[in-house]
């Protein structure tokens, strides 16, 4: 099982059902539906929920939550971020609810970020019913959304960028294709040199296979590939692995003294999962990972 539409119906008192994995699924209680679309690409679901506040769910899988959303958007970008320590131009692949744009935007040196999503109705649903996660993104002057497709995107552009975060959905659907070969080797064209790829890389114990995909097709183009974690309540089955990619290593293993410089300069004080010690801790793999890194 990898996604699907949701029943038909589903209201006060119903369970969501998440339906990413075969054989095990988690089960959210649903206090409202707020909204609902098959749209071009995905199945959309909006509901609220006593434990997690508002939820979207494409394709039947969990994809933000209000109440722990913070843990991911801030890991995806600001390690990147902080790590290159002269982004100037950001590429968020994906990402439609915001969250992601939201922190990166967040680094006043950063002048541009380009996000390229897919499905138009993720961005307007999420600004309508889930306005925590945007809030005032999506109308920053230095934000730049394309509604393309993002492995056609950067197969294509022209631009550069010092940063490519991939928000992505899980490799099913219209996610599939940002997982692809190809689809790294373009990521590797449009950065610069010195450039940093972060990518959305699944929960290592439930999807250890995704592990080695990625390591394999990355490391195609890339001279250093890697991955580092995060432990999100609403991803079932443990912390994700996220995936880290670049031409030099020594971007994994930047100065303690100079992260939190940058940590500093940034001003990023009030972050509510990221910090100077987690930059330290997140590289640092659990054995039962470190095979399918092969
Ligand atoms: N944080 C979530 C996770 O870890 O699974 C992902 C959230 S974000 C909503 C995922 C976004 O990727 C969706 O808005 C979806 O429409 C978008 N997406 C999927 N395939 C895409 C593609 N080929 N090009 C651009 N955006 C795509």
């Amino acid at each position: 099982m990898t996604g699907g539409p949701a029943p038909a119906g589903l209201g006060a008192g119903d369970w969501f059902q998440e339906l990413l994995f075969p054989h095990a699924r988690q089960s959210f209680e649903i206090t409202k539906v707020l909204y609902r679309e098959r749209t071009a690409h995905q199945d959309l679901i909006i509901f609220e929920t006593p434990t997690y506040g508002r939820v979207l769910a494409l394709d039947s899988i969990i994809q933000v939550t209000e109440k722990d959303e913070y843990v991911y958007h801030e890991m995806m970008t600001h390690m990147p971020i902080v790590a290159h320590g002269r982004a100037k131009r950001v590429l968020i692949i994906g990402g439609g609810d915001g969250g992601i744009l939201r922190e990166t935007l967040r680094h006043k040196a950063v002048q541009r970020v380009t996000m390229v999503e897919i499905d138009r109705s993720v961005v307007d649903m999420c600004l309508e019913y889930m306005p925590s996660i945007p809030q005032k993104a999506f109308r920053d002057r230095r934000t730049d959304l394309v509604i393309a497709d993002g492995a056609r995107f950067v197969a294509e552009t022209d631009e550069r960028f010092d940063v490519v975060i991939v928000d992505s959905t899980d490799p099913v659907g219209p996610g599939e294709v940002l997982f692809t070969e190809g689809f790294y080797r373009n990521c590797h064209r449009v950065l610069t040199p010195g450039g940093i790829l972060v990518n959305q890389n699944g929960v290592p114990f439930m999807q250890a296979d995704e592990v080695t995909m990625t390591y394999r097709r990355r490391r195609k183009s890339f001279k250093d590939v890697g991955f580092y974690v995060a432990a999100v309540p609403s991803y079932y089955g443990g912390f994700m692995t996220l995936g880290w990619a670049s031409d030099n290593p020594k971007l994994r293993a930047v100065p303690n003294a100079t992260i939190a410089r940058r940590i500093a300069a940034a001003g990023l004080r009030k972050t509510k999962y990221y910090n100077f010690a987690i930059h330290q801790a997140a590289f640092a793999l659990p054995a039962f990972v470190h095979p399918h890194i092969r």
